[in-house]
């Protein structure tokens, strides 16, 4: 397909890496067609020829709201790719280690775009959660629902609090590639 960019977390899809994190996509992609971001799981709308393109945002001019919500993004995208490491430590079966080490690595790459769309230098610290209390691969997928959904619910209350275009185009993907983990952890 050729080469292209995404547009929310910059990076450039092409023939070598289009199916890196295939196991954490709805439908993986295929060498004729990259139907989403294989780093951050952007759907192919967001997808352009020119990395001019590529989303920024002017920090200076972002509201207080803003800046909130990107700092709460960074935090919970953080918290969630750190469970789904944990997950993909302790579950079980190949295909679901598998999926949760990829869905890490894509939520790690939402928490860096939130940090560099808010100005946020230093990666924040987060206290270690025991997870002690899921017993097996059933239960981390029933706590990965409830935290995709949760992460949905705010992706949603910050499109309704924020004011700039990007902003709110940015949190939009976010919510739809947090409605894709949403069906992935059904
Ligand atoms: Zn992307």
């Amino acid at each position: 397909m050729g080469k292209v960019f995404c547009k929310i977390c910059g990076m450039s899809i092409n023939e070598k890496n289009f199916e890196i994190n295939n196991n954490a996509l709805p439908e993986g992609n295929s060498e004729e067609h990259y139907e989403y971001c294989p780093f951050c799981g952007a759907h192919k709308r967001y997808f352009c020829e020119s990395s001019e393109k590529i989303y920024t945002t002017d920090t200076e001019k972002l509201t207080i709201k803003e800046l909130e919500i990107f700092d709460h993004a960074t935090k919970l995208e953080i918290f969630n790719g750190d469970f789904y490491m944990e997950a993909s430590r302790r579950a079980i079966k190949d295909e679901n280690k598998l999926m949760f080490r990829e869905l890490a690595n894509i939520e790690y790459i939402h928490a860096k775009v939130h940090m560099k769309l808010g100005g946020i230098d230093k990666k924040p610290e987060l206290r270690k959660i025991d997870y002690g209390r899921l017993k097996n691969d059933e239960e981390f997928i029933k706590e990965a629902n409830n935290r995709e959904r949760h992460a949905v619910s705010f992706y949603d209350k910050g499109i309704a609090n924020s004011e700039d275009k990007t902003v709110k185009e940015v949190l939009k993907a976010f919510m739809e590639i947090e409605k894709d983990h949403i069906i992935m952890t059904e």
